[in-house]
């Protein structure tokens, strides 16, 4: 997208972006955009639907009620939906609120809470989580806003996992080593990466996850990681061994 574009809002709408289309936004965003931002009629914005790429639209009118937009020009077509699935052990809320925002920032396609046995918190508000990946994409120019799925167990997410697809272990008690050969020997391969909560996995958990055959266990480092730490930190490998870094 022309960084030109980069100074200008972004709104995250649910309604088809076509050209010649003008439509009015709901009432939390019509407020945001002419009394917080105090945009006016004539100034534009950048609108994503996770569909339809970025467009750049323009307020026909600034009540504080209902602004609408005429639709200007597309200005980034809609990129592939990342196939990087992401799993992780929810935490405590302005934490779990950091990890789903980290996990749009670095570019996972789906967003999977796993309940362990130490996991800390056993019930979301999905609505929560969704609000956090949205108000990520905006702020970042992500334009797939990533799947947030429903909370599994993690016998649960085993019993379903597909068979094609490999499963890459943030595990503390691998020893301390370079995760890239592990990670270089699975380029091309679908993946999945699994962080566990702040109390880690059981022993059980974890010994059953690695005697899994599509499961690749890798060290983050010789020090312990918080649970939020760690998911950017293999996020971050990964993306730049075999993601989309390169
Ligand atoms: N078991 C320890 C505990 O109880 O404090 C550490 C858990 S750690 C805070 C949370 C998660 O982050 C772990 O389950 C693991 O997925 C990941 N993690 C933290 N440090 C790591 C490291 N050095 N290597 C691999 N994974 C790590």
């Amino acid at each position: 997208m022309p960084r030109t574009h980069a100074a200008l809002p972004r709104l995250y709408v649910k309604s088809a972006l076509t050209q010649g289309v003008q439509f009015t936004l709901g009432k939390e965003q019509s407020l945001y955009l002419a009394a917080v931002l105090r945009k006016v009629v004539g100034d534009q914005v950048v609108l994503f639907n996770g569909r339809d790429g970025a467009w750049l639209a323009q307020l026909a009118s600034d009540s504080k009620k209902s602004v609408s937009l005429d639709l200007v020009e597309q200005i980034a077509v809609q990129p592939p939906v990342a196939d990087l699935w992401y799993g992780f052990a929810p935490l405590k809320t302005e934490r779990l609120d950091y990890v789903i925002q980290k996990a749009v920032e670095m570019g996972v396609g789906t967003i999977q809470p796993v309940i362990t046995r130490f996991t800390q918190v056993n019930r979301l508000k999905h609505e929560r989580l969704v609000a956090n990946a949205i108000e990520a994409a905006e702020q970042c120019e992500v334009l797939n806003v990533p799947e947030v799925a429903a909370e599994v167990t993690l016998d649960r997410l085993i019993d379903s996992w597909p068979s094609d697809r490999k499963l890459i272990l943030a595990d503390e008690s691998e020893a301390s080593s370079s995760p890239v050969d592990a990670l270089q020997a699975l380029k091309g391969e679908k993946i999945g990466v699994l962080i566990g909560p702040e109390g880690g996995f059981s022993d059980g958990e974890r010994a059953k996850l690695r005697a899994l055959p599509y499961v690749v266990p890798i060290s983050l480092g010789p020090r312990i990681l918080r649970a939020d730490t760690a998911a950017v930190a293999a996020l971050a490998v990964i993306q730049a061994i075999i993601g989309d870094w390169r």
